[in-house]
């Protein structure tokens, strides 16, 4: 190499900078494609994404929606009635996308509990599409048509099938402005996938994905799943002021995934707990019961318990970890005080409101040391509270025990009868019920067996 010093130093810098530079720009196109942003303007003619691509830089459209497909489909694997329904909606000429928890769970390796679609199509269209099929007007006024599809058996024949599933097929839509933190007074459907992503909550939760198009991701999502982050889609403040049921879902989400939230994600939801109080009841329900099943409940208690408590009133953020992941337990949990009427407040069914009462007051008291006390409690809640309650303290064995045992709890299981204490000359309604109850309580406390005989001379002795 000739040159002067001078001169290989000025090369040797130049080529650092173009090195450095070329290993930004290699870095910002991976970030990019990961985000599903892609920066052909619209106008490479490959790129489905249209306007959505309004990115600045190079026309690189076909090769990143390219490597974007191959990434994503490699990754989320839609069910063949589901992939049906995006193809019959392209076919049509129509933009259709899955979307929400659905490509939120795939791409956490998760199996989705529902799979969302969301198309450019209006409902009309959309029913036009299914034409074949029965479709079914779930909120037609938001856009959104069930359409059913068999699954197994015999396909052409609905009647001869296996089962149905129902794909909720939505079109995009833009809220109008929210009235009292609950409704928007207007919903408007537009052409754009972004805008409808625009009114989702989470970034987690607006994320869109097609096999042909992969992630449309504007809000980055996906890296927001990496970290595990729980993020507003767009000005916190104002989203959880349209929408107070999202303070709720933030803290479900939390629970259920094991995330954290966003520092200013959190600073609004705790801003607006309050107004959860105005949400509609069974909304709240829905969310707080999957809140306390979350896999991650006790966490968020110690980490979110203020804005909770904030939203729900009455509620204790008692650790739920160590009792099984029932409903009714964890509620009795959380509810100790005044079960029954915050349990009919959040508008639970008489079941869950009947069970989680008799479990907060069993909660409350001595925990059964032995199978007597184990049998008193069967005798008093009744078979099954008995078995949730020692299902709650892990100790479900020793009730299982009981009833193999054919041990009696119960005056039906007495070996001795009414009928036997009229025979003995008792003829009282009332004291041949009162004798047959202090007969139990004997056999329960192991002071006389449970055998006719027996059980005849200890009421003989109480008649002397
Ligand atoms: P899950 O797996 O529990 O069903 P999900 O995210 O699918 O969770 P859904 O209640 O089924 O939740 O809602 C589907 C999608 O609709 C969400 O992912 C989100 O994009 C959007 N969404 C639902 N509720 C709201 C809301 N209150 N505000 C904004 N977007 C919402
Ligand atoms: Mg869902």
């Amino acid at each position: 190499m000739g040159g002067t010093v001078i001169e290989n130093m000025w090369t040797a810098v130049v080529l650092g900078i173009v090195v450095v530079l070329a290993v930004l720009a290699v870095r910002k196109i991976r970030k990019d494609r990961k985000a599903g942003i892609h920066s052909c303007g619209g106008n490479c003619g490959a790129c489905a994404l249209g306007e959505l691509c309004a990115g600045v830089g190079t026309c690189d459209g076909a090769q990143d929606i390219k490597t974007n497909k191959a990434e994503a489909s490699a990754e989320i694997q839609i069910p063949k009635h589901v992939r049906e329904a995006l193809n019959t909606l392209n076919d049509a000429g129509h933009e259709a996308f899955i979307v929400g928890g659905c490509v939120r769970d795939s791409i956490m390796r998760k199996t989705p509990n529902d799979w969302d679609v969301c198309t450019s199509a209006s409902p009309a269209e959309t029913k036009v599409c299914f034409a074949g099929k029965k479709t079914i007007d779930i909120g037609m006024q938001h856009g959104t048509i069930g359409v059913v599809f068999a699954l197994g058996g015999d396909a052409t024949n609905e009647s001869a099938a296996e089962h149905h599933e129902v794909v909720e097929i939505t079109t995009y839509r833009v809220d109008g402005e929210y009235k009292d933190s609950r409704h928007p007074e207007s919903v408007n459907f537009t052409k754009r996938i972004e805008e409808d992503l625009a009114r989702r909550d989470f970034t987690m939760n607006a994320i869109a994905y097609n096999p042909k198009i992969g992630n449309v991701d504007p809000y980055g999502g996906q890296a927001d799943i990496e970290n595990k982050k729980i993020k507003a889609v767009g000005n916190p403040e104002k989203r959880f002021a349209e929408d107070a049921l999202r303070v709720m879902r933030g803290l479900r989400f939390a629970a259920q995934l094991g995330f954290d939230i966003d520092g200013e994600t959190e600073a609004a939801m705790d801003a607006q707990a309050e107004t959860v109080r105005h949400i509609s009841a069974e909304r709240v329900q829905v969310e707080l019961s999957k809140l306390i099943e979350g896999v991650w409940a006790d966490r968020v208690f110690g980490k979110y318990g203020e804005i909770l408590v904030k939203a729900v009133p009455g509620i204790e953020c008692a650790p739920v970890g160590r009792f099984s992941n029932m409903k009714s337990v964890r509620l009795a949990v959380v509810f100790p005080k005044e079960t029954e009427e915050r349990l009919r407040e959040l508008r639970f069914d008489n079941k869950t409101v009947a069970e989680a009462t008799a479990l907060a007051r069993l909660f409350a008291g001595d925990v059964p040391e032995d199978r007597i006390a184990i049998r008193r409690c069967i005798r008093s809640e009744g078979l099954e509270i008995a078995t949730l309650y020692m299902s709650a303290l892990g100790r479900e064995q020793e009730i299982y025990d009981i009833i193999a045992r054919g041990e009696c709890c119960t005056l039906r299981q007495l070996d001795i009868t009414g009928k036997d204490l009229i025979d003995m000359g008792i003829t009282d309604g009332k004291k041949i019920g009162a004798t047959l109850e202090k007969l139990l309580d004997e056999v329960i406390e192991e002071r006389v067996a449970n055998e006719k005989k027996e059980l005849m001379e200890v009421v003989k002795k109480w008649e002397q």
